[in-house]
């Protein structure tokens, strides 16, 4: 038995066997020429046959796989087959370059001018990528890129994972994520705990686990044991065991002694709104509508903007729909609005920035939110991303007046909003704190980077100080401007119980966080009274560090063990 630890991002205790995530296709050397005994003949024949196993693999993973998954599969497929993207290719081996610089350049070609067309045909730009990778690796001989296929369900072992990889990502299929990469903010962590996935995020040693090997996960406390025993098969099996219990919110965010906290969830569309709904959310804490446009090179127009907006408000009748501006730019890039040659992105143009290196677009959208809103019975808010003065609010607040819009807020993720609370509120009717970058922001730590991962979390007590600014920031400007200015949180700290109880002791009103989380989160805080949770916050304020911090808290809530969170 050897222990690897990492960090645990998603909660849950699995027994199972590793898959590796193959490496990425390196591009074949520019210039590379066909090898002497090889003519072109032939290499156009192993490059068509290539092509055809691409073209079968996907197909057969299309008929085994279902709704969005499919279509991009079978899509992906017939590319595979593209008569022109083949033809450029043996043009090229004809004039005497090898089978694979040949597929590579032509892929090159196309995509670039699907590019180019615009619209749908630009969304197939990417396909045509993946579709040369794969060919390349058939050529070569080694496993496709993406997540691998197998016939039995396995925990996945990756350096990392790009949100695309998750287009094919069966939950079905998949009992766990480790990635030694990635830190607890990174895409992974927020992927995994979506669904629901036990999950850790830089484990040591995981690349030299061989595929196959059986191991056991424990995605609260990040560890990897290699060839497990008794005490794991008993913990994986009490995870079963206390499984349903787990998956079930009644939809009513309380401590002990009867103090609300809504909790509501972080959707990025209206099929996680949907499935929110289902799963008892009692309204939406974060709408990322940037996730609605991510693969959009051109402005989505207004129409189209408020049915994408009003499908997620259909879900929430009645109850606080939150919905953020577009957050464009560092790890959520949106080609209409982000330059991708910025040497910096997190700090760039980023976020409610957007809106002075391309004006109007922000105009639009809050013409189009307010029009999807008065179509609906949802109660919308909306904020901006990545505010860092007062004056940026009170222009964002005019911005909403000007579109109709009653509930105008502000994202506090960037310290310096944290820091001046008082003021950034005064103009601007709530607040919600994204503890994902104000963490990484504090702590000057790249929320994506594995090595970086004990710096990056909300338990530093950096980022519960600045927490506890922006409640004392909030709790004056409500005094002064006499309307109660609530102060949320919706970053990923929401979704951690332990944390939780310390966010509601210092004085946050709701929770969001994605919808899977809801119900572990609802039973810890059961557990608890409004003043025990202030006593943890104290608590977790007096330590000298992090991990103390969470160590210290954990061993007063004896309940998250028992639950295996
Ligand atoms: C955050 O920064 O905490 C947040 C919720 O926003 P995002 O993760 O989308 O940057
Ligand atoms: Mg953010």
């Amino acid at each position: 038995m050897q222990n690897l630890p990492g960090v645990g991002v998603s909660p849950g205790r699995i027994i199972g066997t590793i898959r590796h995530m193959p490496h990425p296709v390196s591009e074949p050397p520019a210039g590379e020429r066909l090898a002497a005994d090889t003519s072109p003949e032939t290499a156009a024949a192993a490059l068509k046959a290539a092509a055809g196993v691409v073209h079968n693999n996907l197909k057969e993973r299309a008929a085994m796989a279902s709704g969005d998954g499919k279509a991009v599969l079978e899509a992906t497929a017939l590319m595979a087959k593209d008569a022109m993207l083949l033809k450029s290719a043996v043009k090229l081996i004809n004039a005497g370059t090898s089978a694979e610089r040949a597929i590579w350049e032509a892929g090159a070609s196309v995509s670039e001018m699907l590019h180019n067309l615009g619209g749908y045909m630009a969304e197939r730009a990417a396909d045509i990528l993946d579709v040369r990778a794969r060919i390349v690796a058939e050529l070569r001989g080694v496993p496709a890129p993406g997540i691998p296929t197998s016939d039995t369900p396995f925990i996945l072992v990756a350096e990392d994972l790009a949100p695309a990889d998750t287009a094919t990502l069966d939950p079905a299929k998949v009992l766990a994520l480790v990635t030694s990469g990635g830190g607890p903010q990174s895409h992974t962590a927020i992927i995994a705990r979506s669904l629901g996935l036990p999950a850790m995020v830089a484990a040591r040693g995981v690349e030299q686990i061989p595929d196959g090997a059986e191991v056991y996960v424990d995605g609260a406390a990040g560890l990897v044991v290699l060839d497990p025993g008794a005490e794991q098969q008993e913990a994986a099996q009490a995870w079963a065991d206390n499984a349903a219990a787990l998956s079930a919110f009644d939809g009513n965010g309380t401590t002990a002694d009867g103090h609300l906290v809504p909790l509501l969830a972080n959707v990025g569309g209206a099929k996680d709104a949907t499935a929110a709904a289902a799963l008892g959310a009692q309204g939406v804490g974060l709408f990322r509508t940037e996730f609605c446009f991510l693969e959009r090179d051109t402005e989505p127009s207004v129409e189209e903007q408020s049915a994408a907006y009003k499908a997620v408000f259909d879900a929430f009748p009645g109850k606080k729909v939150v919905l953020r501006t577009l957050d464009a730019g560092a790890d959520k890039p949106l080609p209409f609005l982000t330059d991708a040659t910025e040497p910096n992105p997190a700090l760039g143009v980023r976020g409610y920035r957007t809106d002075w290196t391309t004006p109007g677009v922000l105009e639009r959208q809050l013409f189009a939110v307010a029009q999807a809103a008065a179509a609906s019975e949802a109660d919308v808010w909306v904020m901006a991303p990545m505010i860092s003065t007062a004056a940026e609010a009170a222009r964002f607040a005019s911005l909403c007046q000007a579109a109709g819009i009653q509930t105008p807020g502000v994202m506090v993720e960037v310290p310096s909003a944290a820091l001046t609370a008082g003021s950034v509120l005064r103009n601007v009717n709530f607040a919600s704190l994204g503890t994902n970058d104000l963490t990484q922001y504090a702590m000057a730590a790249d929320r994506q980077l594995g090595p970086l991962a004990e710096l990056n979390t909300p338990w530093q007590p950096a980022v519960l100080r600045l927490v506890q600014l922006s409640v004392v920031g909030s709790i004056e400007a409500s005094a002064e401007t006499g309307t109660v200015k609530p102060v949320g949180v919706c970053g990923e700290a929401a979704a951690d119980p332990a944390l939780a109880v310390v966010l509601v002791g210092l004085g946050v009103s709701t929770l969001s966080m994605t919808a899977r989380s809801l119900a572990a989160v609802a039973a810890v805080l059961k557990t608890v009274t409004l003043a025990d949770a202030q006593e943890l916050a104290r608590l977790a304020l007096s330590a000298p560090g992090a991990e103390e911090a969470r160590a210290w808290v954990r061993a007063k809530l004896p309940v998250l063990d028992e639950l295996g969170l």
